[in-house]
C-alpha cells in the first residue's frame, strides 16, 4: 500500500486533515483502531469556535451544522445571587456554535466514505517507522488480521492522547509539560429541554457546575467532583439534586429528564513539544490536552490540522519546506494561549476548598462581570482568536 500522507487516528483531527488534503489533490489513508460505530458514538466536546465553523463550512461539511447547530452569542457567568450575561458579538464581534463532536465526526466519516480517501476501521498494532527518512511507513494489522505496511511521504499522528505517535516523537528528544488538577467533571447527557438560552458557568461553595446543551431537546450538564469519585455512587437523583443546589437562582430551575449517558472526566493540562520528528507530524490530543473548562480541545485539533494541511500541501506540491519547518512553533503558540485560557477558567471557577482562594475567585468573577475590558479578554479567548494570531 502507498499514499502521500498516512494518517493515524480517525478523530476530528485525522478525518479533517484527510478532507483538507483531498480538497487540495493530496492522497491520504486514515487508519483507526476502533469501529465506525464506536468512533461516531463517543460523547465529548460540543462548542465550536468561529474558525472551526468557518473551516468545516469551507471544507463542504457545513450543511447539517448550519441546519442543526445552535449559534450562541454568549455565556452566563454565575455566583450565588448573580447571573451575568457576556454578549460575545458586542464584546469581540464573534460567536460560538453548539454542535456535538459526535455530529462533527459523523459528518466527517460520511464525507470520507462517500468517495473520499480510504478510511480503515478496526486496525491494530499501528506503528510509524522510518520517520527520519523521506520515505516513512506505518506498520499495522488490518481488520482481517493480516499484517500490512503503508508506505508514505509523510505520517500524521492524530491518534489522541493514548496513541503511539507521540512516543515516537519523544524518543528523539523533546519535552513534556503537565499539570493534573485536583478536580474532575461528572458529565451527563439528558433528554431534557435546556432551561437556559446560553451556557451557564456557575461558581458555588460546593463546587463548579456547568449547564450546557447539545440540541433544543438534549441537555449536557457537568458537576465538579473529586477525581476519586466513582460514577456508580452518583444516582441520577443525586446528580440532579447537586445541580439544583449549585445552579440555584431565584425564579429559575434546572429542567430534569431521563439521563442517557454519564461519566467522570479527569482534568489535566498536557503539552508535548516539538510537534514534529522528521516526516512525522503530531496534531490534536496526540500533542496536547486541556481541561474542558475553556471548550478548547476540539477547536485546537481543528486549528492544528488547518496549519498542517497548508504546510503539507506546500511540501508535497511545491517541494518547499518553510511551512513544515515552522509548523510546530506556530501550532504551539496557539496551544499555549489556549492552555493558559483553559487553566485560567478552571482556576477561576473550581472550588479548591481553601477560603482565601474562594475570595480571590469571587473578586475575579466580579471583575469580569463589571469591567468591559476584562469581559472582552474572556470573550476573545472563548470564541477563539483568529488563526495565525
Ligand atoms: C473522555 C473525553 C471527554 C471530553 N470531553 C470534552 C468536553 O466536554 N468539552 C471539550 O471541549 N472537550 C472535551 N474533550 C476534548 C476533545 O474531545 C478532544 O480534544 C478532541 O477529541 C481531540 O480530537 P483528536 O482528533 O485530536 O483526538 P481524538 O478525538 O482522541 O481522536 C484520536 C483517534 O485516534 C484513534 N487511535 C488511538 N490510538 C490509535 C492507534 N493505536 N491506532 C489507530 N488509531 C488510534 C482513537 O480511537 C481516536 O479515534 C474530551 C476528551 C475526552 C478524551
Amino acid at each position: 500500500m502507498r499514499t502521500q500522507v498516512g494518517i493515524i487516528g480517525a478523530g476530528p483531527a485525522g478525518l479533517l486533515l484527510s478532507r483538507l488534503l483531498a480538497l487540495q489533490g493530496i492522497d491520504s489513508v486514515v487508519l483507526e483502531n476502533r469501529s465506525r460505530d464506536y468512533v461516531e458514538a463517543r460523547v465529548r466536546a460540543g462548542i465550536l469556535e468561529q474558525h472551526t465553523v468557518d473551516t468545516l463550512t469551507a471544507a463542504g461539511l457545513g450543511d447539517r451544522l448550519h441546519r442543526q447547530g445552535l449559534e450562541h452569542s454568549g455565556i452566563h457567568l454565575q455566583y450565588p445571587g448573580t447571573r451575568h450575561t457576556l454578549d460575545f458579538p458586542s464584546l469581540c464581534g464573534r460567536s460560538v456554535w453548539v454542535y456535538g463532536q459526535t455530529e462533527v465526526v459523523k459528518d466527517l466519516v460520511a464525507a470520507q466514505l462517500d468517495g473520499g480517501p480510504p478510511l480503515l476501521f478496526e486496525v491494530s498494532d499501528v506503528q510509524p517507522e522510518g520517520v527520519d527518512t523521506d520515505s516513512p511507513r506505518i506498520r499495522f494489522t488490518d481488520a482481517a488480521g493480516a499484517p500490512q505496511v503503508l508506505e508514505c511521504d509523510v505520517v500524521a499522528g492524530t491518534d489522541g492522547f493514548h496513541g503511539p505517535s507521540r512516543a515516537t516523537v519523544q524518543e528523539a528528544g523533546g519535552r513534556v509539560w503537565e499539570r493534573t488538577y485536583p478536580y474532575a467533571w461528572l458529565g451527563i447527557l439528558a433528554d431534557a429541554t435546556p432551561a437556559t438560552d446560553e451556557l451557564v458557568y456557575a461558581w458555588h461553595p460546593e463546587g463548579f457546575a456547568l449547564y450546557s446543551m447539545r440540541s433544543p431537546s438534549v441537555s449536557r450538564l457537568y458537576l465538579q467532583v473529586d477525581p476519586s469519585e466513582r460514577i456508580e455512587d452518583w444516582s441520577d437523583e443525586r446528580i440532579w439534586d447537586a445541580l439544583d443546589t449549585r445552579m440555584a437562582l431565584e425564579g429559575w430551575s434546572v429542567n430534569r429528564g431521563p439521563v442517557t449517558e454519564k461519566s467522570i472526566l479527569p482534568m489535566r493540562s498536557f503539552v508535548s513539544a516539538p510537534m514534529r520528528r522528521g516526516r512525522l507530524f503530531l496534531a490534536g490530543d496526540a500533542a496536547h490536552i486541556v481541561p474542558p473548562t475553556g471548550a478548547k480541545g476540539l477547536n485546537l485539533a481543528v486549528a492544528d490540522v488547518t496549519l498542517l494541511a497548508q504546510a503539507l500541501v506546500r511540501l508535497l506540491q511545491d517541494k518547499e519546506t518553510d511551512l513544515v519547518d515552522s509548523y510546530s512553533d506556530r501550532a504551539l503558540a496557539r496551544v499555549w494561549r489556549c492552555t493558559h485560557f483553559s487553566w485560567w477558567m478552571t482556576s477561576m471557577l473550581h472550588r479548591s476548598g481553601d477560603d482565601f482562594d474562594a475570595q480571590l475567585q469571587l473578586a475575579q468573577l466580579r471583575r469580569v462581570c463589571s469591567s468591559e475590558t476584562a469581559a472582552r479578554e474572556l470573550a476573545e479567548n472563548y470564541t477563539g482568536l483568529p488563526l495565525g494570531s
